[in-house]
């Protein structure tokens, strides 16, 4: 048995009639005699709406009726697509992730896949249906629906491929594939032939949307190649793989961005050893994920200004948590809402000297101040204004050659 996986994203079935092409695509496969399990995410659109309805309901939504709330959107597409190539004359019919089961750990709206049993969708692949699968979402040991975590059928797909050992793990989404930064936000974008495991998960991290971080770490795990394409257009796409499978004489290999960072600054902070850990040890206890940090001594030697990153919409708690922290003495708590986190990403670096002189040489150029500076073995991001980005993108495109 040849088997295919093929995940459709939001976009990809967001009408009815995207949902009668991807059908098409899904009947050819069958014809090439593939045994293929579909993935699909909920129309796009209707995550989000789902979201503001729970918020609407309380501010302190349940995380176990969130998981339940917003995974209901992919019942509603995958049904979509099975009705439609039973229309088609495919044998076809869906499968919510109970029902296969999909297991997840037990925590709700970041649970990862750990288990899927194989037995249903194998019977019913034999008996040459085309099982059409709820992305996103899994059940838990205690029977709760438990969901994956933003742009998680990614990660459905990944682990079906890797449970059912198929030959092909297609992604499919609204472009041609991963490009050297975002197409919809830069013209001059590259589509990337092929790219690292590595560098995928970089850019995911730093904000390509395109690709959901976790299930690139699940493929790099289990060695499942990855091609991403588009559901519009018949063009070959990008090839996620190994390292050793690449040959690249590019310094870099993209750019990302992000969107949702927030800067906190405390000034005047008395600085004694250990001062640092008492900041951020209450901000990890409540799950506050701090990214970039710098820390800066006053003349006098006694107090420092501690900035660090975080996501936009911790900034209120973070506000609260640091505010009332009795450990730490600060004169003043300055934040930040309009940065932005830009990323180049590329294995090239590690044997390429003076990288980062030529990144910080052509942000001076456009007279763009630089914030903060993390480093990597294959990625260096700069915290800038968020005016800024698009200059910035552009810039450092050109600077390392990438619209070529
Ligand atoms: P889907 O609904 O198919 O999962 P997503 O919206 O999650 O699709 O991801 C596709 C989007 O990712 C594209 O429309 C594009 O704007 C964005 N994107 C960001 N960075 C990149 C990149 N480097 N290459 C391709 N697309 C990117
Ligand atoms: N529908 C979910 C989301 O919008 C999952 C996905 O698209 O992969 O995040
Ligand atoms: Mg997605």
């Amino acid at each position: 048995m040849k088997i295919v996986v093929l995940k459709f994203g939001g976009t990809s079935v967001g009408t009815i009639e995207r949902i009668k092409k991807v059908s098409e695509i899904v009947k050819n496969y069958v014809k090439k005699r593939y045994s293929v399990i579909v993935v699909c995410s909920a129309m796009s659109g209707s995550t989000n709406e789902l979201i503001k309805k729970s918020k609407e309901i309380s501010n302190n939504f349940s995380d176990a009726e969130y998981d339940v709330l917003v995974s209901s959107g992919e019942q509603v597409s995958c049904s979509l697509i099975a009705g439609r190539l039973v229309h088609l004359g495919v044998k076809s019919r869906s499968w919510t992730a109970w029902q296969v089961p999909i297991f997840t750990e037990n925590k709700h709206k970041f649970s990862r896949i750990n288990q899927i049993n194989k037995s249903n969708l194998w019977n019913y692949l034999k008996s040459g249906g085309v099982p059409i699968v709820t992305g996103f979402q899994g059940v838990n040991r205690n029977e709760r629906i438990t969901t994956i975590g933003r742009g998680g059928s990614d990660s459905t797909a990944i682990m079906l491929a890797k449970f059912f050992k198929a030959d092909k793990c297609i992604i499919f989404t609204d472009v041609e594939g991963i490009f050297t930064t975002d197409p919809n936000k830069l013209k001059s974008a590259k589509k990337i032939k092929v790219i690292s495991y590595e560098e995928m998960l970089e850019m995911a991290s730093l904000g390509a949307k395109v690709m959901q971080p976790e299930s690139i770490q699940d493929a790099r795990l289990n060695k499942i190649n990855i091609e991403v394409k588009s559901s519009f257009k018949k063009k070959s796409g990008t090839l996620i793989t190994k390292r050793k499978n690449i040959i690249n004489n590019k310094i870099i290999t993209g750019i990302s961005s992000t969107q949702s960072d927030a800067k906190v600054t405390l000034v005047g902070v008395k600085d004694k050893p250990g001062i640092a850990a008492s900041i951020f040890k209450p901000l990890s206890k409540n799950s506050i994920n701090v990214d970039m940090v710098v820390q800066n001594i006053s003349a006098n030697g006694r107090e420092t200004d501690l900035t660090f990153t975080i996501k936009n919409e911790d900034l209120n708690k973070t506000k609260k948590i640091v505010n009332e922290n009795k450990d730490i003495n600060f004169k003043k708590l300055i934040f930040d809402r309009n940065v932005s986190k830009i990323s180049i990403i590329g294995v090239g670096m590690v044997t390429t000297p003076g990288v980062t002189f030529r990144m910080f040489q052509a942000l001076a150029n456009q007279k763009i101040n630089i914030q903060v500076i993390s480093t990597s073995e294959i990625k260096i991001s700069v915290l800038v204004d968020k005016k800024n980005i698009k200059k910035a993108i552009s810039a450092l495109h050109k600077e390392f050659k990438l619209d070529r």
